[in-house]
């Protein structure tokens, strides 16, 4: 599938639009239309239903060590600064990026690609960051060296592909999209957090964040929860919330936003049974997305590699999909599943203790020097058996609400032929999004605006409208009415026609066989009802 072609249907059906469109767009926002709305909140109703609402705590569901409780928060996109130092933000949340002095453009460093090129007596390391990488960079070459194609052959490559990290001498390098050679400066670090500066003041003292993640309101919540509900490890708190990161290079779509929707789980157990639990939570996680649709060629749980992890994970696994938009068996990261150790309630209680990091301003003391950076609340947990403290291990399956999203409309769309009423085959596209996540789950059509059609279309609507998500339509050619469902991802049509009024019976539709039966008006809710809960 091209992507060209989903972004355009997205739009067109009002799946997605680029934010502040009429402005001219702001690069790395979005927003979700009717159809969008919907399927979006589909998605995190999904999520949610399965891993809170519905959850069992009497029973350990397949592959856990035991039962447990799953509890839901909702905390502030702004907290106390001091959470992002301890949770290891403020110093480490960064990526490497270089300024261009001439076209101002700022790049991550990682993201630069180039290879060495000479002609002419000079040597240059041509860039982009365009996706047809091969073809750009010969295209620039041959532009920077006044070469026409038929003398392509004056150019000699002297590497392949490789990225920008591996120049040391940035003065031969020709940056992406400049037309002088050594215009970028030396790489630095850039934080990836946005700042914001609540109450009247602006200064240093005021300055706060806006959260890189939803997980950081739930550790500074957990001794909250145990005092306020009657939780026990092993627990879970779920929290589905906006997220903000000032992605250097937002693109894909909505892959790489600056402002996103997480979904995730802080899991507390005792360490003795962490792993257990990490595995559970691994291998449920993935299936979630199977079971949701996404098919599994196109998905893997892929564990990291000892050196990916981080100091304080023993275990992380990513779940990956294959996007369209990415070159062919590359994967991008849908979920990620960590094994977080104590890390983030050590550090909450006690400080992050790393001497070399740097302080936070607004918790500098009267002589200067940072003072007491963890909370210094008691943030172990009693079992009640042994009557012993300990700090709990948390498991975190943390995933992103757009970006699920944007896998099930790659995966939903497809091309393929169905008959028009002529019965002659023509091409459609359909969304074959599953019924639990399609924006609407029915459309009714009389089939004609006359004989008292519309009428008893109108009756079963309404009926619907109470228990699920309908849509009513009596405009044009009914052909075309089933194409717009088809393109709405709508799982089925049922029409009001001829024989209705005769026998008080109604054509269903299934969008992706294209079969038809009929139901008799009476049953026919409910048989919807059951297909698509
Ligand atoms: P990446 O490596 O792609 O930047 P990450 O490893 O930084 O992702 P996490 O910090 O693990 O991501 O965040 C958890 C989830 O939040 C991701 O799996 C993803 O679904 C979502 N997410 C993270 N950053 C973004 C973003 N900029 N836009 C949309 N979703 C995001």
């Amino acid at each position: 599938m091209e992507m060209e072609k989903l972004v355009s249907l997205c739009k067109r059906r009002g799946f997605l639009f680029q934010s502040s469109e009429i402005y001219g767009g702001l690069n790395g926002f979005w927003d979700y239309g009717p159809l969008g709305v919907e399927l979006k909140r589909n998605v995190k109703e999904a999520w949610w239903r399965d891993m809170v609402t519905t959850h069992d705590e009497l029973t350990a569901p397949i592959g856990a060590p035991s039962p447990f409780e799953m509890v839901g928060l909702d905390t502030a996109i702004i907290m106390h600064p001091q959470i992002w130092k301890c949770s290891g933000h403020y110093d480490l949340f960064s990526d490497m990026m270089v300024d261009c002095r001439e076209t101002k453009h700022r790049y991550r460093y990682d993201q630069i690609l180039g290879r060495w090129a000479e002609a002419k007596g000079r040597r240059v390391f041509v860039t982009t960051v365009a996706e047809d990488e091969l073809a750009e960079i010969t295209r620039r070459a041959l532009k920077l060296f006044h070469l026409r194609s038929k003398n392509a052959d004056q150019l000699q490559w002297q590497s392949d592909l490789t990225s920008l990290e591996k120049v040391d001498d940035l003065s031969q390098v020709l940056a992406p999209a400049a037309k002088e050679i050594g215009t970028l400066t030396e790489p630095r670090e850039f934080n990836l957090m946005l700042e914001t500066y609540p109450g009247p003041v602006k200064d240093e003292k005021n300055r706060a964040f806006l959260r890189p993640e939803t997980a950081q309101g739930i550790f500074v919540n957990y001794k909250n929860v145990l005092d306020s509900t009657r939780v026990k490890i092993p627990f879970g708190i779920a929290q589905i919330g906006k997220s903000f990161r000032n992605e250097i290079t937002p693109r894909n779509f909505t892959f790489r936003s600056r402002e996103f929707e997480q979904m995730e789980v802080e899991f507390f157990c005792h360490p003795d049974t962490s792993r257990q639990w990490y595995e559970y939570w691994r291998d449920r996680r993935m299936k979630w997305y199977t079971d949701l649709g996404l098919s599994s060629a196109r998905l893997q749980l892929r564990d990291h590699d000892p050196d990916e992890l981080s100091h304080y994970s023993t275990g992380t696994a990513d779940v990956e999909y294959a996007f369209p938009f990415l070159p062919e068996g590359e994967f991008g990261e849908l979920e990620g599943i960590a094994h977080r150790g104590d890390f983030d309630l050590r550090s909450h209680m006690e400080g992050k203790l790393d001497p070399n990091s740097s302080p936070l301003t607004v918790e500098l003391g009267d002589d200067g020097k940072p003072k007491y950076r963890g909370s210094g609340k008691d943030l172990t947990y009693r079992d009640e058996q042994t009557g012993r403290r300990f700090l709990p291990h948390a498991i975190e399956p943390s995933s992103g609400a757009d970006r699920a999203t944007l896998a099930f409309l790659c995966e939903a769309y497809r091309e393929d032929s169905a008959p028009d009423e002529k019965g002659k085959m023509q091409t459609r596209t359909v969304m074959r999004l599953h019924p639990r996540l399609a924006p609407i789950k029915a459309a009714v059509f009389p089939l004609v605006k006359k004989d008292g059609m519309p009428e008893v279309a109108r009756d079963i609507y309404r009926a619907m409208k109470g228990r699920f998500a309908a849509f009513y339509d009596e405009k044009g050619a009914v052909g075309r009415r089933y194409r717009r469902q088809d393109e709405a991802g709508t799982p089925f049509c049922v029409t009001v026609d001829g024989q209705t009024l005769t026998d008080q019976t109604v054509t269903v539709r299934d969008r992706d066989s294209l079969e038809q039966w009929r139901v008799k008006i009476d049953d026919v809710v409910e048989e919807i009802e059951k297909k698509v809960s």
